[in-house]
């Protein structure tokens, strides 16, 4: 089977509330979603969160590393060379992801966002085409995911009274985001409004020195706080490792964890006891769990992490990988229109109480996607098909 078109929506879909954290503040989701067509009239759909702050690109350069070498190979690829077998359902993924090529640039550390958006549209298109779906590759270890709360870089007040919802909707983990400034009345407060049970984690997003996130976790530690996500910048794991070793809290790698290359060097220094996975930060399926084989190899826990703004489509992903994994201590995204005003799916598929959603059963992601909400919220709509290709059909 060939893939026939492609079409590339770049997305502006409004947030019901602005989502901040040190680094950055949204009002909306700008996700890419890739939608591909096969020749058997099969459509899948795969969704790219370009973040210059993680990756190195941006939604322009995604949309172009797309079209001008992710299509490029994906037209000219013949997936009836991959025929899908339960036994190495693996393979198939690894098969898959290998048609997409690895090349890299001087402006971005790995093309991870755009590879996912056509590795998971690529899944979902050849699952469906065989009615199957991406829960018999991955076939789940629990029937429901639980999902965290997460509490943005906002105000001592503001930073109380949503934890106290969230904990209204039986929510038991929670992840604040951490600045460096007013971090101990924060969590304090946070701590205070949701009593001693909820687990609560925090996210410094790189904004530490390697001294300021050791007198911060130092000073934290007395808030019951089970892991430190990224608290210094990506840079040597060096600099990590010693965060860890002088830290009573549990250190997270995130943006330092974007490559098998990073996970590699992040186990052989001994830099954090976690890796946050994230789908479109890894590079898709494929690569995701490699890394995360890797990890549980290496006794790393695991985040099944999120894009904020992500629309149904990568939380989908999330919730398979979430479902599939030996061990996931803490899972994060699905908030569907929690945070948008509008998703692509046709059915809701947010986390409900107690943060609980139930795995997916449908064929490829198992979402089905409205083309009416990417159309209505597509700033730029990129269509790419094989007969427009000179010299082929
Ligand atoms: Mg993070």
């Amino acid at each position: 089977m060939r893939i026939i078109e492609a079409t590339l929506f770049a997305l502006r879909i409004p947030f019901i509330e602005a989502f901040a954290h040190s680094i950055k503040s949204r009002t909306y989701s700008d996700s890419i979603v890739v939608r591909l067509k096969a020749s058997d009239g099969t459509v899948g759909y795969g969704e790219a969160v370009a973040r210059p702050y993680v990756t190195g690109e941006t939604v322009e350069s995604c949309l172009e590393f797309m079209a001008d070498t992710l299509w490029v190979a994906v037209r000219q690829a013949d997936y009836s060379t991959a025929p899908l077998d339960l036994e190495s359902s693996l393979d198939w993924l690894k098969a898959m992801a290998a048609t997409l090529p690895a090349e890299t640039s001087d402006t971005v550390i790995a093309w991870n966002a755009a590879r996912t958006g056509f590795e998971l549209a690529l899944v979902d298109c050849l699952l469906k085409s065989q009615q199957r779906s991406l829960g018999e590759l991955l076939p789940p270890q629990r029937s429901l995911i639980t999902y965290s709360g997460v509490i943005t870089s906002s105000t001592v007040e503001s930073a109380a009274k949503n934890a106290k919802r969230f904990k209204q909707l039986g929510i038991s983990q929670l992840k604040v985001k951490v600045t460096g400034e007013n971090d101990r009345d924060r969590i304090a407060a946070i701590r205070e409004a949701v009593g001693d049970d909820l687990s609560l984690r925090m996210d410094g997003n790189g904004v530490y020195s390697v001294q300021s996130a050791i007198a911060a976790c130092q000073t934290l530690a007395e808030f019951k706080i089970d892991s430190a996500e990224q608290m210094i910048s990506r840079g040597d794991p060096a600099d990590l490792a010693a965060v860890r070793s002088a830290s009573p809290i549990p250190q997270m790698a995130d943006e330092s964890l974007i490559t098998l290359e990073d996970a590699q060097a992040l186990i052989a220094a001994k830099a954090c006891q976690f890796f946050n996975l994230r789908i479109s930060k890894c590079g898709g399926l494929a690569h995701t769990i490699a890394i995360a084989q890797l990890a549980q190899a290496s006794g790393i826990q695991l985040q099944v992490g999120c894009q904020v703004g992500e629309t149904a489509i990568l939380s989908a992903a999330g919730r398979h990988l979430a479902a599939w994994l030996p061990e996931v201590v803490f899972a994060e995204g699905s908030y569907g229109t929690l945070l948008l005003s509008e998703d692509v799916s046709r059915t809701s598929i947010h986390f409900g109480h107690r943060g609980q959603a139930k795995v997916l059963t449908r064929p490829g992601l198992g979402v089905d996607v409205k083309d009416a909400v990417l159309e209505k919220y597509a700033h730029q709509t990129i269509n790419l098909a094989t007969a427009s290709v000179p010299g082929l059909g």
